[in-house]
């Protein structure tokens, strides 16, 4: 039988049959204490009904043979790397991380033995020198946060083979609807699933995807650390998935637009998004992408106070976090990457005026004016 079309991989992948009353939605099972003589069914296991009915739905959409839930991103990120890592070995990440990844490698990899060095996020020629004998993983995220930098995924899928390294990626701003690393060559996905695929700024969450044979290497330190999603969540994240698709394509739409209006606007300086032709990652992203995602970066300029232009949005939140059905903007420079010296933030290009913006469902032209009046304002103001 072909396999469905992701859109209907989400709305239908992985639901739990009713069998007493044929309802239309997955039942939620919340036991957690199941018969001894059916197996060893128990949340931590990862193997509740819930729990796998889940797994199937993000095994799908990600084209890989298997998943795991977790509780957050973070215990997604930090269960996979353990269980690749252990003392004595060398993992590579790439410069532009997500602050919990960063902290993670910083203050914890040290205390078991693990080293790490950062790579050049847009330098093959980087990751490649930096390779040492005892590496054991690529560690990548793409696009990165928050300036949308992408990097050669099939690129370096070649050049970890070649050396038995395993790759991982954090796929959570491009979500399973824009990138599938695994068809690329990469070996394990990981999502935040507080972001695209809860979609409504209510659930925290992770998933880890990969083959049978690593996600049972996940799975060994995953149930030792106890970092599982509870089933009453993961029965709501179950509810978000099914509108994972609609929603991202018409953020994809929206950002979009919204990018091409920022590039024309007299207030702006840059705009960083993969999906403008100027952008020096359009023709990677047009390549290894199948759209550009919700995510987009701009710099205001320098004669137009940044604050003004928070306070006067009237639909827009300022908020941390990202991918809800909501636009919010963010200032990475105060919150994602305040913990970065500022010679490292200037460095890479993050400045008091770049703002992050999670572009969200809402009709384009009314995004648009909420941007031009606040700007305005900001203008007058300044
Ligand atoms: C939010 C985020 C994380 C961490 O996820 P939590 O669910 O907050 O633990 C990891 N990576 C990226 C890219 C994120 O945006």
């Amino acid at each position: 039988m072909k396999k469905n079309r992701p859109e209907t991989l989400c709305v239908h992948e992985g639901q739990i049959k009713d069998p007493l009353y044929n309802g239309a939605v997955s039942p939620l099972y919340m036991a957690t204490a199941y018969s001894y003589m059916k197996g060893d069914m128990y949340p931590r296991y990862f193997n509740t009904p819930n729990q796998v009915g889940l797994s199937k739905k993000i095994s799908a959409l990600e084209n890989s043979e298997e998943s795991l839930i977790f509780g957050s991103g973070m215990a997604a990120i930090s269960t996979s790397l353990l269980a690749f890592l252990s003392s004595g070995d060398h993992v590579i990440f790439q410069s532009d991380l997500y602050g919990g990844t960063r902290n993670f490698a910083t203050e914890h990899l040290n205390a078991y033995g693990i080293e790490f060095s950062f790579a050049d996020s847009t330098s093959l020629n980087d990751f490649e020198t930096k390779i040492k004998d005892n590496t054991k993983v690529i560690y990548l995220e793409s696009p990165s946060n928050p300036l949308m930098k992408i990097i050669d995924l099939k690129g370096i899928a070649e050049l970890s083979k070649d050396n038995s390294i395993i790759t991982m990626i954090d796929n959570t701003f491009a979500s399973p609807v824009n990138q599938n690393p695994i068809l690329l060559g990469i070996d394990i996905v990981i999502h935040s699933a507080t972001k695209y695929l809860g979609g409504h700024s209510d659930i925290l969450a992770g998933s880890v995807s990969s083959s049978k044979k690593n996600i049972e290497s996940v799975f060994r330190v995953g149930k030792s650390l106890g970092g599982n999603l509870s089933d009453y969540t993961v029965w709501l994240l179950e509810r978000s998935l099914k509108t994972l698709y609609v929603r991202v394509e018409k953020q994809n739409k929206n950002a979009n637009e919204i990018a091409n209006f920022l590039q024309n606007h007299e207030c702006i300086n840059k705009v960083f998004y993969p999906g403008l032709k100027n952008s020096a990652f359009y023709d990677l992203a047009k390549n290894q992408m199948k759209d550009f995602t919700g995510m987009l970066s701009f710099e205001i300029d320098n004669n137009i106070s940044r604050q003004i232009f928070e306070k006067n949005l009237n639909l827009i939140q300022p908020a941390i976090s990202l991918a809800g059905v909501e636009s919010t903007i963010n200032v990475p420079y105060l919150t994602s990457h305040k913990w970065l010296p500022k010679e490292e933030k200037v460095k890479q290009g993050i400045s008091e005026n770049l703002i992050r913006f999670s572009v969200g469902i809402e009709n384009v032209g009314d995004l648009k004016l909420d941007i031009s009046q606040a700007l305005k304002k900001s203008q007058n103001e300044s």
